[in-house]
């Protein structure tokens, strides 16, 4: 069996190996960017995307759907959002064989589709606020070096699109959004930092955007999220009005929150190890894999209790598969290491005998369960396992960052550097310079060191308005 390449040294080799290996995708489809969601692959998304479904809806959103296709002059109504796509964009200019009046733009995000259309549906306070989400495909013209599920050019994307009555309605509703992504993050037992992102790096014509960021080690971190609060630089250009209740017409203030299968990047890349991928039980394609272990003898034979344990752990809800194929044992549970499935049940004959399974689960620790108590042993085996995952992630996150105080301690930094920034623009380029990378922008969310009040700017050592923020290498 071949070896993985090593996750520290060579981080994006270990990656690709194993996205390749636990068959996630097939990126041998004929357009760089755009990969094949294998059955495996696309059951671990469908599994990611109904934590995204439970916790947006749970916050009072309701799924819609758009149309791909955005007409070129909806599209162009907002400069600032234009001018941040214009190199991105995919066109359609044809119909058939005829040039289109209007051409098309392959949505990049879907503002200029819902908007239009939320101007027809927003007319009275009464319809506020209009909170609604939809997951879809999108399309970038990436020009980068593509990575499965890094960095496409066919996203798989969440979008919750929202219309409030005033600007502290949208802070509120960002806030709920940050809060509703750690419930998410909880349940993919991924810790993560939310960082306000610098004025010159915020999304095309929002107000503010907060960013989940993820750090990968040696001081990159990957961005998997945002929440965006847009004012009114929409809803002027597209005429979201409503009136309020003293008959005054007013225009909306708008928040977006975005996600996308950069999750399952960021699943992979912080949980995976030397052996291949590990999911957590909330996104696994399989929770439990039950293989049974043929031998000669007499008695009850495994096969027999193998098929009882399937039987009643899928009558428990429990995603469960019987791997019953001539491999030899010792192949089966490498490969579903490789795959990152949680648990494994082994069936032999002295444990078929015994009325037990033995559960092993993908970080090594051993058990054993009992066949007359199966459902509630191996919920238990699973909880124990996701706490275990999140408190390894949760280790390796703690490392992940540093206090830094001068430029010259920057620039030996391999972690992601907590600074000193008084909130200027040239001490934030100073500091990107530096680190190589990003200024990500002062915390929204607690950080994993202790921290006193920063004293002084690390590029202009000033200590008015100085706040701490997080400079990365943006993978
Ligand atoms: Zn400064």
């Amino acid at each position: 069996m071949p070896e993985l390449p090593d996750k520290t040294s060579a981080f994006i080799d270990w990656y690709l190996a194993v996205v390749d290996a636990a068959n996630l995708t097939d990126k041998r489809y004929g357009v760089k960017g755009m990969n094949v969601w294998t059955p495996y692959g696309f059951l671990a998304r469908r599994h990611l995307d109904e934590v995204l479904i439970r916790e947006i809806e749970a916050t009072g959103s309701t799924p819609v759907e758009f149309p791909a296709l955005i007409p070129a002059n909806e599209f162009a109504k907002e400069k600032e959002h234009v001018k941040g796509f214009d190199a991105q964009v995919y066109w359609v200019t044809k119909g058939g064989l005829s040039e289109l009046d209007i051409p098309l733009v392959l949505r990049p995000t879907s503002e200029t589709a819902m908007y239009p259309i939320f101007a027809l549906w927003v007319r009275s306070h009464r319809d506020l606020p209009l909170n609604v989400y939809q997951i879809v495909n999108t399309f970038r013209y990436e020009t980068k070096t593509t990575r499965p599920f890094m960095r496409v050019r066919e996203i798989h994307f969440f979008e919750e699109h929202t219309c409030q009555a005033d600007e502290s309605a949208g802070d509120r509703r960002v806030r709920s959004n940050l809060e509703a992504f750690g419930r998410m993050a909880k349940a993919f037992a991924l810790p993560y930092v939310a960082a306000r992102r610098p004025e010159w790096d915020k999304f095309p014509g929002a107000f503010y955007s907060i960013a989940f960021d993820i750090p990968v080690g040696a001081g990159r971190t990957l961005q998997i999220g945002t929440v965006h609060h847009y004012r009114e630089n929409f809803s002027g250009p597209y005429g979201i009005r409503y009136e309020d209740p003293d008959g005054t017409q007013r225009l909306v203030h708008q928040t977006t929150f975005g996600l996308s299968e950069r999750l399952l990047g960021a699943i992979v890349s912080v949980h995976g190890d030397a052996k291949g991928a590990v999911f957590p039980t909330a996104v696994a394609p399989y929770e439990v894999v039950v293989v049974p272990i043929p031998s000669a003898g007499s008695g009850p034979g495994p096969e027999a209790t193998a098929n009882e344990v399937l039987e009643r752990l899928r009558r428990h809800g429990r995603r469960v598969h019987l791997d019953g194929g001539d491999e030899r044992p010792g192949a089966k549970y490498y490969r579903w290491e490789l795959q990152g499935v949680p648990v494994r049940l082994e069936v032999g004959r002295r444990e078929a005998a015994s009325r037990t399974a033995t559960a092993v689960d993908r970080l090594g620790n051993k058990t054993s369960v009992g066949i007359d108590t199966l459902e509630r042993d191996v919920d238990a085996v699973l909880q124990q396992f996701d706490a275990a995952l999140f408190a390894r992630a949760l280790g390796a996150f703690r490392d992940a960052f540093r206090v830094v105080s001068s430029i010259e301690e920057l620039k030996t930094v391999a972690q992601v550097a907590i600074v000193g920034w008084c909130g200027k623009e040239e001490c934030g380029h100073a500091i990107e310079a530096v680190v190589d990378g990003g200024l990500l922008g002062t915390p929204e969310s607690d950080l994993p060191l202790e921290l006193h009040a920063p004293v002084a700017c690390i590029a202009c050592g000033s200590g008015a308005e100085v706040r701490w923020a997080l400079a990365g290498r943006p993978l």
